[in-house]
């Protein structure tokens, strides 16, 4: 059985967003939880959410771009301007490392190695396949 204050915020819809228990009716107008505990529970979890949903967001992006790499690699090419690799979906801003090895920019993504210059990114080539590392 319900108590007073807790049937009128039910009435209301003024429940706990974590557990769905209602909330009393006395404290700030703008309650969403019962407890400290509730609140704690919520903000992890919304929190684990967005962090995952982000660490999806660029996996998509990194296996995009691995893609792009692998379907050069297929067609037997090892370079592609700029322009080219962003019509196909490439997105430069993502990549699994970067050096720089003498004058030269050399970034992965996952096991696949290229280089990138002002004009475009060349010398794509898989991780293992043994060539200069
Ligand atoms: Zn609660």
């Amino acid at each position: 059985m319900l108590s007073f204050d807790e049937s009128f915020k039910e009435e209301k819809g003024q429940c706990c967003v974590q557990c769905g228990k209602p909330l009393s009716r006395w404290g700030r107008v703008d309650r969403r939880f019962c407890s400290q505990e509730c609140k704690n529970h919520w903000h992890n979890t919304h929190r684990m959410r967005a962090r995952e949903k982000e660490v999806k967001r660029i996996l998509r992006i990194l296996d995009k771009n691995r893609d792009v790499l692998a379907n050069l690699l297929k067609m037997d090419k090892r370079s592609a301007n700029h322009a080219t690799l962003k019509d196909l979906g490439f997105n430069e801003n993502y990549f699994t490392s970067y050096e720089k090895v003498r004058h030269r920019c050399v970034y992965s993504c996952l096991d696949i190695r290229y280089e990138v210059t002002p004009k475009r990114i060349k010398n794509v080539r898989i991780l293992n396949e043994g060539t200069d590392e």
